[in-house]
């Protein structure tokens, strides 16, 4: 069977699933967004997602789409159709079609399309060498907690990253402090094993990896600071990782060309990869 998309209230080859040339996420990027990873079979963190789309669709005052029981129904459907059991779903919500106008439109209904993708689990080159990441100028809007679809900034940033032969760029604010990854969260570990991560604000999106890592960090009982650091504390770092929906926990072994500890993926990093690893594969499905 073809894979399938839903798009505005029905299922169609993904192919074939396309939105108006109206739509204000086309036009002016006027939606937000989520990436819930499937894993077994399971969306993680479910509700933590969510949670986080209502408070984006709510600071740009745009109308939930469903409810939350309708949008899991749908979610759910479309794993269904297209034999998901890991990877990601994405689900993006618009302000919807109205004539071409920056004013927010009246009685527009929002728009929801979902898709999904299966996801190959990383590479033992990457969990074994770890990964590049190269640092550049924080060039986004003040309100990076939202989860907006405007993302030319990352995109940009996720270019030369690549076209540096690495796989993030860490970006940097003007204080010459890391706020995150073009699509991840930034983590390092000191020389005295405490891990840090930046504090959740206006400056970075609140990642829910991040979250779920933090309480695992705490149960685990390992020291913690939520704070910014600086590019120098990052080069100078035992050990660094990233985190996202896609990435799950991923080890850095460069940065900006220098090798990060030993050059290899760190102790602590690997232990806490474990750690977010066992807990996805520890959740049952709820309704
Ligand atoms: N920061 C940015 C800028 C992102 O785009 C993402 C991924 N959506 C993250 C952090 C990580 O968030 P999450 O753990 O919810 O995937």
């Amino acid at each position: 069977m073809p894979r399938q998309a839903y798009v505005n209230g029905s299922y169609k080859p993904h192919r074939e699933a396309a939105v108006h040339i109206e739509d204000r996420g086309y036009l002016f990027a006027d939606g937000v967004y989520e990436v819930v990873p499937v894993h077994n079979g399971i969306l993680v963190d479910e509700d933590l997602h969510l949670d986080r789309l209502d408070r984006s669709l709510s600071e740009l005052q745009i109308e939930a789409p469903m409810s939350r029981p309708a949008l899991k129904l749908v979610s759910r459907e479309l794993m269904r159709r297209n034999g998901l059991n890991n990877g990601f779903l994405y689900m993006q919500v618009t302000r919807g079609v109205a004539p071409r106008d920056h004013k927010f439109p009246h009685d527009t209904k929002p728009a929801l399309v979902m898709m999904t993708r299966q996801m190959k689990p990383h590479s033992e080159k990457v969990l074994s060498e770890g990964l590049k990441v190269i640092t550049l100028p924080d060039q986004r809007w003040a309100r990076c907690d939202i989860k907006s679809v405007s993302l030319l900034p990352n995109v940009l940033g996720k270019q030369a990253a690549a076209e540096a032969g690495a796989y993030e760029a860490w970006q940097v604010d003007g204080d010459g402090q890391v706020t995150e990854g073009t699509s991840t969260n930034a983590w390092i570990v000191t020389e005295g094993n405490r891990v840090i991560t930046r504090n959740a604000s206006n400056a970075i999106l609140n990642g829910i990896t991040r979250i779920t890592l933090l309480n695992l960090i705490r149960t685990e009982g390992y020291e913690l600071e939520e704070r910014s650091f600086s590019v120098e504390e990052a080069r100078a770092a035992r050990e660094a990782f990233l985190t996202s929906s896609t990435s799950f926990v991923l080890p850095v072994t460069q940065i900006d060309g220098q090798p990060v500890g030993n050059g290899h993926p760190g102790i602590l990093t690997t232990k806490l990869r474990q750690h977010y690893m066992d807990y996805m594969q520890s959740l049952r499905q709820s309704a």
